[in-house]
């Protein structure tokens, strides 16, 4: 094993457990060992290492998942981030990379080449967790999950074997890697990824308005978003304060059209939309058809999402009518309980139908809300807040989505009964006697059900 292997105690233990934790908040939860790999012989020999002393196994990646899920007491925790493989084979236009590489990394290098990956907005984001849970990518709207760009996996499966899995050799390996996020049963160790050119123009058209224009706003939007381009990624964004852009310390609303169109032409057509909002006037600021560039775009999502605070997250996917669900929504966008705190309205209508995978949960409107916070005597006011929105959205809502949920606080369903069933037999095929931990939930707790979107609950 050339990777470091650090028991509980042992000093260097506490930098493996929370050094690469995104979230402020760290979790009391301890396991036996972390193995800090560094190939793929490592996650091979703590595999085995872990069935040697009857320990089971979490993994970590990019270390961004909001509830740290590879935190899990009493496991050999096998932490990937020394794997840093990117392999570019341009004729076939596939690239083979490490999990623990990031979007950002991973696009440092393809926007060189004229391609692209959509990984996560975030740019540390890595591309394991992402990927793994489906991966809501740049213009998810227009071109899919990331995961649909997963051609092949090699992984560690718990009998410590290395596989290839694809369409042909353990296709159902493949079928739940893309989307069974953290109830993945192997680690893998490379993702073969299909990567797409990278847009001419890449263009952006933001407006925003006073917060008390969100009613008006919300209903035009949810009108016009399904008739807008595939090209363009719709997001409206509540945020905690208008900030210096604005100059207003109040809360505002932002509606964003970023265009992937290949020409100022077609992105100037793809973005019109947005400026025939009726409140356009109203605006507080609006920047219209900005040429920009991931790079720059992965600035501002590193100024959005701060290191060293703490978050809370929520989500819910939506195909509430307006008028059932701007009311609903109207409180998660208009009263964010601190400055940097926003809340995220995605359209993603109209949706492409899913193709056969684990992912198999999705609706016209995808929500989150991302609470954020630096001082832990604000805990309890800023988790509070966002248990109060979600008490309000989650009659509305068809489920959740993996990459914004904490399931120790809020477990929802999060795929469609047939695929549940069918994972938890393809689990119990690979990982028979329970090697990898499976979602972080509390336990007396069941995880496919929505108790909220029954019929008549
Ligand atoms: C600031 C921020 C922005 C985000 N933006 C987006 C976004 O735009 N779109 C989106 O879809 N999501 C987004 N997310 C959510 C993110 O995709 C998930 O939290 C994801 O789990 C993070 O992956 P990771 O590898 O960094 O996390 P980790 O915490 O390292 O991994 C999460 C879990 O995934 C599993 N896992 C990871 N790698 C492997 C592997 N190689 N083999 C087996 N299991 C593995 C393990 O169970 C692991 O505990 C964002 C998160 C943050 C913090």
């Amino acid at each position: 094993m050339q990777g470091c292997l650090f028991w509980r105690g042992e000093s260097g233990y506490e930098e493996a457990r929370c050094g690469r934790i995104f979230n402020g908040r760290r979790p009391e939860r301890y396991p036996a060992a972390i193995l800090l790999a560094t190939s793929e012989d490592d996650v091979v020999a703590g595999v085995r290492l872990a069935r040697a002393h009857g320990l089971k196994v979490s993994v970590r990646a990019g270390g961004h998942s909001w509830a740290a899920w590879s935190l899990r007491d009493e496991a050999l925790l096998i932490d990937l981030g020394g794997l840093r493989q990117i392999e570019l084979d341009r004729e076939a236009g596939i690239v083979r990379v490490s999990p623990a590489v990031t979007g950002s990394e991973l696009n440092g290098l393809l926007t060189q080449q004229g391609l692209m990956f959509p990984g996560g907005h975030c740019p540390d984001v890595g591309l394991g967790g992402f990927l793994l849970q489906g991966g809501m990518g740049w213009n998810c709207r227009g071109w899919g999950w990331a995961c649909q760009r997963v051609m092949a996996i090699d992984a560690v499966t718990a009998d410590g074997e290395l596989v290839h899995a694809d369409e042909e050799h353990h296709p159902d390996l493949l079928w739940a890697a893309r989307g069974a996020g953290p109830g993945f049963f192997a680690i893998v160790t490379r993702f073969y990824l299909r990567v797409r050119p990278l847009p001419g123009a890449l263009t952006r058209s933001s407006f925003f308005y006073p917060a008390a224009l969100f009613d008006e706003v919300m209903g035009w939007l949810y009108e016009e978003h399904p008739r807008l381009a595939p090209s363009v990624e719709v997001v409206a964004v509540g945020m905690g304060s208008g900030g210096d852009l604005t100059a207003s310390a109040a809360p505002v609303l932002l509606v964003q059209g970023l265009s992937f169109a290949e020409t100022p032409t077609e992105a100037r057509e793809a973005l019109a939309p947005f400026e025939r909002c009726p409140a356009r006037s109203r605006a507080l600021l609006e920047q219209v058809l900005v040429p920009t560039t991931l790079a720059a775009e992965y600035v501002e999502q590193r100024r959005a999402n701060p290191k060293e605070h703490r978050y809370a997250v929520d989500n819910a996917w939506l195909n509430a009518p307006a008028t059932t669900a701007i009311p609903a929504l109207r409180e998660a966008f208009v009263s964010l309980p601190t400055a940097q705190s926003f809340s995220l309205w995605f359209g993603m209508a109209p949706l492409h139908p899913l193709p056969d995978m684990a992912l198999s949960l999705q609706a016209d409107v995808y929500f989150a809300s991302y609470v954020i916070w630096k001082q832990p005597a604000d805990d309890a006011r800023c988790r509070r807040w966002l248990a109060e929105q979600m008490r309000r959205i989650e009659p509305l809502s068809e489920g959740l989505f993996l990459a914004d949920s904490d399931f120790t606080t809020r477990p929802a369903r999060f795929m469609d009964e047939s695929h549940w069933q069918r994972l938890q037999a393809v689990r119990a095929r690979y990982d028979p006697t329970g090697l990898f931990h499976s979602y972080l939930i509390n336990p007396e707790t069941p995880i496919n059900v929505n108790p909220w979107s029954q019929p008549g609950a």
